[in-house]
């Protein structure tokens, strides 16, 4: 490794909770890789203050552009879990390893189809296997495949080519560059609701049911935006409801579904949902 890259950046952080404050040194390498889009860090209890833990977000000079908390409790004492299911990982061995924003990010790649890589000092083997596995389970769909994540060791990290627009997580672990900007909202939701059960089977049974859920509602989208030349998101929303005899879906959940169908199925049928402040700001 040359000088430069063991150089590192101290940020001051403020845990947006508590406000206590506290210099991080971030590797200076995280900046040099731009092509990843917006740098997210996942500072866990005990790094700033002891009691809680977030993410903050860092445009590509460093400069803090926003908090974000994580309201998951993770229980410190390994609970009596069942034994995990032989040769397979369970979500509290990936919250382990990969931090709670993490495995928010793996779900979120693997379900609109980005590539993710992982950088690992030292490679376990099985470990990718099983995390593509798990991933691969929970957000299986009739749409598309999602790419393999893969893992890549540190040293061979700068000879390899990575795609663009993935999902680029660290070997600590702590620190992520995505492509996309948006919260995690919907996979915070599903993970918290899936930590509430302790086994490990239905975990994942829990998870692929509301994802399951959410295809549902891209199904229905689809059939309707077929039919139509365009239609308002509020509108989409109401007919979605009325449809699915469901209440009403939030905006988020509506942009997730764009999202969905504009990665995995077909811009066009996506470019079909207006927006009325969108076109607003496009008439200014
Ligand atoms: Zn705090």
């Amino acid at each position: 490794m040359s000088e430069g890259e063991n150089k590192v950046r101290n940020i001051k952080l403020t845990c947006p909770i508590c406000q206590t404050e506290k210099e991080i040194a971030v590797p200076e390498k995280v900046f040099a890789q731009k092509k990843f889009g917006s740098i997210k860090i996942q500072v866990p209890p005990g790094a700033v203050c002891p009691d809680h833990q977030f993410i903050v977000f860092l445009d590509p000079k460093g400069l803090i552009r926003g908090y974000e908390k994580i309201d998951i409790l993770m229980k410190t004492q390994p609970e009596k879990a069942k034994a995990p299911i032989e040769g397979k990982i369970g979500l509290k061995r990936l919250i382990n390893t990969f931090g709670l924003y993490g495995v928010f990010n793996l779900i979120h790649a693997k379900l609109f189809g980005y590539s993710g890589y992982i950088i690992r000092d030292d490679p376990q083997d099985g470990l990718e296997t099983q995390l593509n596995e798990f991933f691969d389970t929970i957000t299986s769909n009739t749409y598309s495949d999602s790419p393999e994540i893969q893992f890549i060791e540190e040293k061979k990290y700068d000879d390899i080519k990575l795609k663009n627009n993935a999902l680029l997580i660290d070997a600590h672990n702590n620190i992520l560059q995505t492509p996309w900007e948006e919260k995690m909202e919907f996979e915070e939701t599903i993970v918290k609701k899936a930590l509430e059960i302790i086994d490990e089977e239905e975990q994942r049974v829990l998870l692929k049911q509301d994802i399951n859920n959410l295809l549902k509602e891209v199904e229905h989208s689809v059939k309707i935006l077929e039919d139509t030349k365009e239609i308002y998101d509020t509108e989409l929303i109401e007919v979605i409801a009325k449809d699915l005899k469901a209440p009403k879906m939030s905006k988020a959940r509506l942009n997730l579904i764009r999202k969905f169908i504009k990665m995995n199925i077909s811009e066009d049928l996506a470019a079909k949902i207006k927006n009325k402040v969108q076109e607003f700001l496009n008439f200014l």
